[in-house]
């Protein structure tokens, strides 16, 4: 089996825009690699590729539960012990960087895969919308839009780039 998935932000958008009721299947890698809660790779790639990180987040000052915060690198971190799902972040970021089916409580649990099981990973694929998610032997190529993640996740999606990061 090839040896990382390449998840398309970009197409998994559109499908989440051309079907409001979809409910997309959630990647996730067993143990989590932070202290503050298991987090799909969407949210990781959503938060590290299609966030603008901007200066006075609105996404952190609209929380009522203080759960955003911005790491050391500008990058924004849920605690997902605090959040309570009212969604104001997803409303309220002007780039619609989080998908508008993120943080919602009471999911099929049956759409959660361990990616660092080889069954589960294949499953995930299948249950992914065509085309959205793959398996590649490619390593991370900025000229075609695909970054690292991690040792096993390439994430596809429109990087925005400052002078300063
Ligand atoms: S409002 Fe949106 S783009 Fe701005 S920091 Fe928050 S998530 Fe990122
Ligand atoms: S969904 Fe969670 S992180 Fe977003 S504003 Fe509500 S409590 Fe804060």
């Amino acid at each position: 089996m090839a040896g990382k998935i390449l998840i398309d932000m970009i197409k998994l958008r559109a499908a989440v825009v051309e079907n409001s009721t979809l409910e997309l299947p959630e990647a996730l890698l067993y143990p989590a690699g932070n202290t503050n809660g298991l987090k799909t790779i969407r949210e990781l790639a959503a938060f590290r590729f299609t966030c603008r990180r901007c200066e006075d987040a609105p996404c952190i000052t609209v929380c009522p539960a203080d759960a955003l915060e911005k790491d050391s690198n500008g990058i924004i971190n849920r605690h997902t012990n605090l959040c309570i799902a009212c969604k104001s972040c997803v409303t309220i970021c002007p780039f619609g960087t989080m998908m508008t089916d993120f943080f919602t409580y009471h999911r099929n649990r049956d759409l959660f895969y361990n990616l660092n099981d080889e069954r589960e990973l294949e499953k995930f694929i299948k249950a992914s919308p065509p085309g959205t998610v793959s398996l590649t032997d490619e390593d991370e190529s900025p000229e075609k839009n695909i970054y690292r993640l991690n040792d096993r996740v390439l994430v596809k999606d429109y990087l925005y780039i400052t002078e300063n990061k």
